[in-house]
């Protein structure tokens, strides 16, 4: 009589005990089935990476060998020891009932530690399994509780060491430190994340667990974003708060000021524009220097960039047109201007422009909110000590702190804002570096300096560039 078995195998990650690969469990267990006359393996259930001590993982194939088992689909398990099975008390009782209800049923283990087809063995099973169980729980509270340590005093967790730092995870890596902080100002100064991305996919950035693939634009954002690099401890990703209430402050070198990675989240996170565009994102008029900016004098319209469709490379004429919009779009349709003498034009005017626009603006670098920023966290700070302290309850606690850290987001928002205003107020490289910079940085120029540039009709047969028909309105 054949006696078709389940073979079980799992990989854990916890380190408690010897790696035991699958294919080396499944190589044993078929030798073992092999070496037993009617018996044969008739199916495989692998779990990958789940802890079997922990209540609320699932496993997959542990339920369908339990549900096979029940139906008689097959006639026993066989596994490398008990220990793959399962070390949750709970699971064990559902094999144990099958095993009580139908005696016939085959259990083996290649080390040879338990039988559940006897009663004895049952009862060596739950206690196996009991202390198994009781000892991986242990080493998890242990380890949790390490790791609440760490984060509270601000060491460093364990892991990869994060980007912008050496392998101490204390020292500042100069060379990824320089990235970080090249990528914040151009951000804060109107470049794209798509850019950041591609100018570090040209220079080979890799993250330091090294897949060997280009550097994604997750990756990228979560680096710019990382709390830690002004100084915050964090824990799965979050600013880690302290018993105090106060954010944790770490061990290593910083490579920002908290102001700074804050406008550069609120950018990244859409809550703050980066610079107000004239145009709808998602349209190709993003592609072109002065979308937005050109319109038409003869009724106000914005005038949209057209690609000229014939056009290639080395072709005569412009390749794009900038025109006023049919009627139909809003606009009266009755002004077009080729578009790279226009583009020249306003650039060589604002170099023409330069020393004036360059001059240090006006732009106060003090935020206004800080007084009552501090207050608000002094109140949130006694707050949560009253409630540590037993006085208030947690109702109460609730109650009071609803409307403190809304106002806190809003405070944090505005200064976010403002931090943003100030980098891209002050930020004099900008007109000499024009002809280098990317377009979405050469848009944020123009926007920066220009209100508006009125075209007006070149008259009937005007085939030449006509500079006095475009009237730039500066900011002021
Ligand atoms: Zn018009």
């Amino acid at each position: 009589m054949v006696v078709r078995l389940g073979g079980y195998a799992r990989i854990s990650l916890d380190k408690d005990g010897e790696e035991l690969g699958v294919e080396r469990q499944r190589q044993d267990y078929m030798q073992a089935a092999a070496a037993r006359p009617g018996w044969r393996v008739a199916e495989h259930y692998v779990d990958n990476d789940l802890s079997a001590w922990k209540r609320n993982v699932k496993r997959p194939e542990f339920e369908r060998l339990i549900s096979d088992l029940a139906s008689g689909a097959i006639d026993g398990i066989i596994t490398y020891d008990l220990d793959r099975l399962t070390r949750q008390p709970r699971e064990l009782e559902k094999l144990v009932d099958l095993y009580e209800a139908n005696p016939k049923l085959v259990f083996a283990t290649i080390v040879g530690d338990i039988d559940l087809s006897s009663s004895d063995g049952r009862t060596m099973a739950r206690v196996m399994v009991a202390f198994a169980n009781k000892a991986s729980a242990d080493t998890g509270r242990r380890v949790a509780r390490k790791h609440k340590e760490l984060a509270d005093n601000g060491r460093n967790g364990g892991g990869f060491p994060a980007f912008g730092w050496k392998e101490d995870r204390k020292t500042v890596d100069p060379t990824q430190a320089a990235l970080i902080n090249k990528a914040h100002d151009d951000l804060l100064a109107g470049s794209r994340l798509a850019t950041v991305v591609r100018e570090w996919q040209a220079k080979d950035v890799k993250t330091s667990r090294g897949t060997g693939k280009p550097i994604s634009r997750t990756a990228v954002k979560a680096i710019l974003k990382n709390p830690r690099l002004a100084g915050f401890r964090t824990v799965k990703g979050q600013i880690h708060y302290g018993p105090d209430g106060q954010p944790v402050r770490g061990e290593w070198e910083t490579i920002c000021t908290p102001e700074k990675l804050e406008a550069v989240t609120a950018v990244l996170d859409g809550i703050t524009e980066r610079y107000k565009d004239r145009t709808k994102n998602g349209t190709n008029a993003y592609r072109y220097l002065l979308t937005g900016t050109l319109r038409c004098a003869l009724c106000g319209t914005r005038m949209m960039p057209n690609a000229r469709s014939s056009w290639t490379e080395g072709s005569k004429g412009s390749a794009f047109t900038y025109r006023c919009p049919a009627p139909s779009d809003g606009g009266c349709g009755k002004i077009a201007r080729a578009g790279e003498p226009v583009d020249a034009h306003i650039v060589n005017l604002i170099h023409e422009a330069e020393g004036r626009l360059a001059a240090p603006p006006e732009t106060d670098r003090m935020w206004t909110g800080e007084a009552r920023f501090a207050e608000v966290e002094q109140e949130r700070a006694e707050l949560l000590a009253a409630k540590a302290a037993k006085k208030i309850s947690l109702g109460t606690l609730i109650a009071l702190l609803e409307p403190l850290e809304t106002e806190l987001e809003e405070l944090k928002r505005d200064r976010a804002a403002h931090a943003v205003k100030v980098v891209q107020a002050a930020n004099p490289s900008l007109i000499e570096d024009f002809e280098r910079l990317p377009l979405e940085r050469q848009r944020a120029v123009v926007m920066k300096h220009i209100k508006a540039v009125m075209v007006s009709p070149a008259g009937r047969g005007a085939r030449k560039f006509n500079p006095d028909l475009l009237e730039v309105v500066w900011a002021a």
